[in-house]
C-alpha cells in the first residue's frame, strides 16, 4: 500500500475498459449495427473515481458519458475528455449557461427546464443539444406523457429559431431487474408512442434511449440508439438472481482491502466489539482491520453470530486463505474478524472484504446481501477517504 492510509481501494481499470466492451458486444451483437453506449459515471463513476472510470470506459468503446450531475459533466470537460456527455439532474439556477459552453447535453425533464436552457442558448448564443426526458412510468423525473406534446411544440419552435436541437428521447425504467415484469413492456409501449410524437412533431432524433444495464444485458428489444449502464461498467450484475457477473462477461473492477492494524488472543467468553452482539466461544485470535462505517461499510453487515453472520472478508493466501465474517458491531474505523484458534495472522498481513471473486474470495454483491442492499450501495458509498490506486 503506497499512503500511509491503512486500506485501499484498488480499481482495475483495464476490467472497467473490458466490461464496456461485454456491453457493446450485447448492445451491438454484429458489428456496427447496434445501439451505441452511453458509459453512466455519476456518483464519481459508482465509487471507483469520475475521470479514470470514465478514460477506462471511452478505451472499451463507449462513445457517450453520462453524469446526473452538472458539476460532474463540467468536471469531465475539465480534465479535457472530448466524448459526448449528457447530464440529467438540477433545479432552478442551475449553470446551464456554463454546459452549453463545454458543449454538453443537457436533459430537459419538465417546461421549467426547457425555459432555462433556452435562456442559456440565448446568453450564450449557443445551440443547446437537448434529451428530452418522459416519464413512461418510473415515477421520478421525467415529462408526464400528457404533457409532453406542450414541451414538444415549445422546443420545436425553438429548434427554428436555432436555440435547441431536440436530439433525444429518452426514459427510465423502474422494473428493468425483472425483465418479465409487465411494466417494463407497458414502458416500451408509452417510450415508443413518445418517439412516434416527437417525430412527428418535428424533431431530427439522434438518439433514443432506455435500456439501463439490466436492460442492456437482458432486453435487446429495448436498446435503441443507446444503451445506458452504469453498474454493469464497473464488473457487477444488476440481476444477481439471474446471473453472475461472469455469466455476462463482467469482471468487478473495484478490490476493497486493508492490513491488519492488531492481531491478538482472547478468552473464550469475549465480548467482541460496541454492544458484545458477538462473544467468542473458544480461545481465539481477534483481527482488527481498519475500515469502517466511515469508509462506506455497511453497518447494518454487523455480526451477531449464531442470528445472523457479518459481512466476508478474505483472510491468508493459498492453502491458509478462507472467507470469515465480521464479528459483532461494525465501527465507525474498524471491523473485528475472529481469526480462529491458533491462527497465523500478523498486524501488516492484507485482508480483502471484496473483490473479482475470482479466486473464491467474497465480492461488493456479497456485501451486499449480508447488508440486504444492493452491489450499487457497496461500491458508490466507498469513502472519500479510502485511497483509490489504479492499476
Ligand atoms: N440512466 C439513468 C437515468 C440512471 O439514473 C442510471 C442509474 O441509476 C442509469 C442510467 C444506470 O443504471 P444502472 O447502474 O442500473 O445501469
Amino acid at each position: 500500500m503506497t499512503s500511509y492510509y491503512p486500506a485501499r481501494a484498488v480499481v482495475d481499470l483495464g476490467a472497467i475498459r473490458d466490461n464496456v466492451g461485454s456491453l457493446l458486444r450485447h448492445a451491438s451483437p454484429s458489428a456496427g449495427t447496434g445501439a451505441q453506449v452511453l458509459a453512466v459515471v455519476k456518483a464519481d463513476g459508482y465509487g471507483h473515481g469520475l475521470v479514470p472510470a470514465a478514460r477506462a470506459a471511452l478505451a472499451g468503446g463507449a462513445t457517450w458519458l453520462g453524469t446526473a450531475q452538472l458539476a460532474e459533466a463540467l468536471a469531465l470537460r475539465a480534465a479535457g475528455i472530448s466524448s459526448r456527455i449528457l447530464t440529467w439532474l438540477y433545479a432552478p439556477g442551475a449553470p446551464l449557461a456554463d454546459l452549453l459552453r463545454a458543449d454538453v447535453d443537457v436533459a430537459v425533464s419538465a417546461s421549467w427546464a426547457l425555459d432555462a436552457v433556452l435562456a442559456a442558448a440565448q446568453e450564450t448564443g449557443r445551440t443547446a443539444r437537448i434529451h428530452l426526458k418522459v416519464d413512461t412510468g418510473l415515477g421520478r423525473n421525467g415529462i408526464m406523457p400528457e404533457e409532453l406534446d406542450t414541451v414538444l411544440a415549445s422546443a420545436v419552435a425553438a429548434q427554428s429559431d436555432g436555440l435547441v436541437e431536440v436530439v433525444g428521447i429518452w426514459s427510465h425504467l423502474a422494473l428493468a431487474d425483472d425483465p418479465a415484469h409487465p411494466t417494463v413492456l407497458a414502458q416500451a409501449a408509452v417510450f415508443d408512442d413518445a418517439v412516434r410524437r416527437a417525430e412527428q412533431a418535428g424533431a431530427h432524433l439522434e438518439v433514443r434511449h432506455l435500456a439501463n444495464s439490466a436492460a442492456t444485458l437482458t432486453n435487446p428489444r429495448l436498446h435503441y440508439d443507446l444503451v445506458r449502464p452504469g453498474l454493469a461498467v464497473y464488473g457487477l450484475t444488476p440481476v444477481p438472481d439471474l446471473g453472475s457477473a461472469s455469466d455476462y462477461g463482467l469482471v468487478p473492477a473495484m478490490t476493497l482491502e486493508a492490513r491488519l492494524a492488531t492481531v491478538k488472543e482472547v478468552p473464550a467468553g469475549s465480548g467482541v466489539s460496541y454492544g458484545h452482539q458477538y462473544t467468542t466461544t473458544e480461545r481465539t485470535t481477534l483481527g482488527v482491520v481498519p475500515l469502517g462505517y466511515g469508509d462506506g461499510v455497511p453497518r447494518h453487515a454487523s455480526g451477531d453470530l449464531p442470528r445472523r453472520p457479518g459481512g466476508p472478508v478474505r483472510v491468508g493466501s493459498g492453502a491458509s486463505a478462507r472467507t470469515l465474517a465480521v464479528a459483532g458491531r461494525v465501527c465507525m474505523d474498524q471491523v473485528v474478524v475472529d481469526l480462529g484458534p491458533g491462527a497465523t495472522e500478523q498486524p501488516g498481513d492484507t485482508v480483502v472484504l471484496f473483490g473479482p471473486g475470482t479466486d473464491g474470495g467474497p465480492t461488493a454483491q456479497d456485501w451486499a446481501d449480508a447488508a440486504e442492499t444492493i452491489s450499487y450501495e457497496i461500491v458508490t458509498r466507498l469513502g472519500a477517504r479510502v485511497p483509490r490506486e489504479y492499476v
